[in-house]
């Protein structure tokens, strides 16, 4: 037995599945899944000292390389004045307004501490400020394990969502519409039924937690006339995009495409933290302002803009400057190239979608048109990316352990890092073929 097979018999005995979030368990790719001990830069290290070119960055957060020294120098000296003092600190302003410099739109904000908070609050907040219950979500799209996000389409378009998981309350369930991504179609059939009830819409302001699935050409602009046209709520959420996709998120990738799409409120995580808890909800000022302790809408959290998390993610996006995006382009370029290049030569049919900085590939002759919506990414070839992922792993390269996930760079992955990476290529795809 691996020292590794051990770390998790151990973990499977006292945590339920050994693991602590459901996509670290390697259910979709199979295998034990790889305990790591330490991170830098752009790589990882596992409990049996192999380490691994990341391609993961902790789901996002690592934006320039793990344990980057001004971050963990950042953290350290918050630390030493002191954990958590359940008041303010000044730090918490100087994050929120370095969030507003870069997304001008987010005119007030609201630090929570996991992106699961800030879009569950997002809601509440919508339905405070419209009186309306209905929430409108897309397939596909992930805003973290609230019960009403939890929530899946029913038989027909218009009708009400069922339970997305076991202890979803039905009643809770049904307050959400669950439709297809990037459907105009499918939109105005839930409003034109629903309308005078939906409170909002929420959408990943590109989707990536089915792969890399951008909003078609207009699509997000039609989500702002369609909403406001029926006095509802949009919804952003930047949890995964924010600070991530471009310096000022997808907003910001909208906008220089040309679409100038301002969402009522806005939910940022991960990079925000820097990889430590901080996730942040935000907006126009008359709708946070209905937050407690000046409105009428609840929401609190004991540990809310903690200094340490606010330090790792006030030096993070300190440091994300032009150079740093432009950096994790050009990777997102090579990779994203070579692999493409990898899978043709060895006859796997495949398709790249990119949002940003953010790309993914999608395997399977049935997707190579394209993937628009969660119907389309659910007919890629898992199997034929379970064999890549582990020619990959074999190869000491860490690619996320799911196809309905991302491919995450770092300004950290040098010529050396991405050698390594383009090495490995041929021999996961030739697996991939094969599979
Ligand atoms: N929204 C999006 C778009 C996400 O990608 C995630 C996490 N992957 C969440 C919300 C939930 O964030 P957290 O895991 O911090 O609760």
């Amino acid at each position: 037995m691996t020292r590794n097979d051990e770390l998790f018999d151990r973990a499977r005995a006292v945590i339920p599945g050994g693991v602590n979030s459901p996509v670290r368990a390697f259910g979709s790719v199979g295998g034990t899944p790889r305990f790591y001990v330490s991170a830098t830069g752009p790589y990882v290290t596992d409990a049996e000292g192999r380490d691994y070119v990341d391609l993961v960055a902790s789901w996002g957060p690592a934006l320039v390389g793990h344990a980057h020294p001004e971050v963990i120098d950042a953290v350290v000296d918050a630390a030493r004045r002191g954990l958590s003092f359940g008041a303010s600190t000044p730090a918490e302003t100087e994050l929120a307004v370095e969030i507003r410099r870069r997304v001008p739109i987010a005119e007030k904000i609201r630090l929570v501490s996991t992106g699961t908070e800030a879009t569950m609050t997002a809601i509440r907040l919508a339905r405070g400020a419209t009186g309306r219950d209905l929430l409108v979500k897309f397939s596909g799209h992930y805003h973290g394990h609230s019960d009403g996000l939890l929530a899946q389409a029913g038989s027909g378009l218009a009708t009400l969502a069922l339970p997305g998981s076991a202890g979803v309350p039905a009643p809770i369930a049904a307050q959400t519409l669950v439709v297809p991504y990037n459907d105009r179609a499918a939109l105005e059939a839930v409003f034109a039924e629903h309308g005078a009830n939906i409170a909002a819409v929420i959408t990943e302001a590109a989707g990536a937690n089915m792969g890399v699935v951008p909003p078609a050409p207009g699509f997000t602009t039609f989500l702002r006339e369609l909403t406001n046209r029926h006095g509802a709520l949009l919804i952003s959420d930047e949890v995964l995009t924010g600070f991530r996709s471009g310096p000022s998120g997808y907003w910001g990738v909208l906008r220089e495409a040309g679409e100038d799409v301002a969402p009522d409120l806005l939910t940022f995580g991960k990079v925000v933290g820097g990889g430590l808890p901080v996730a942040a909800l935000a907006g126009r000022a008359e709708i946070m302002d209905l937050l407690a302790p000046l409105g009428p809408v609840y929401q609190a959290g004991t540990l809310s803009g903690n200094p340490v998390a606010v330090a790792a993610g006030l030096a993070t996006l300190r440091l994300a400057d032009s150079d740093v995006y432009a950096r994790i382009s050009r990777a997102a370029d090579t990779v994203s190239v070579a692999a493409s290049a990898a899978l043709d030569a060895a006859g796997v049919p495949h398709v790249v979608q990119r949002a940003g900085t953010l790309f993914s590939v999608f395997f399977g002759s049935a997707v190579v048109a394209g993937v628009p919506d969660y119907e389309t990414a659910t007919r890629q070839d898992a199997g034929a990316y379970a064999a890549f992922f582990h020619a990959m792993l074999e190869a000491g390269v860490s690619l996320p352990p799911s196809a309905f996930e991302a491919w995450f760079l770092t300004a950290a992955h040098d010529d050396v890092a991405l050698g390594r990476i383009l090495e490995a290529l041929p021999g996961a795809a030739r697996a991939a073929a094969a599979a």
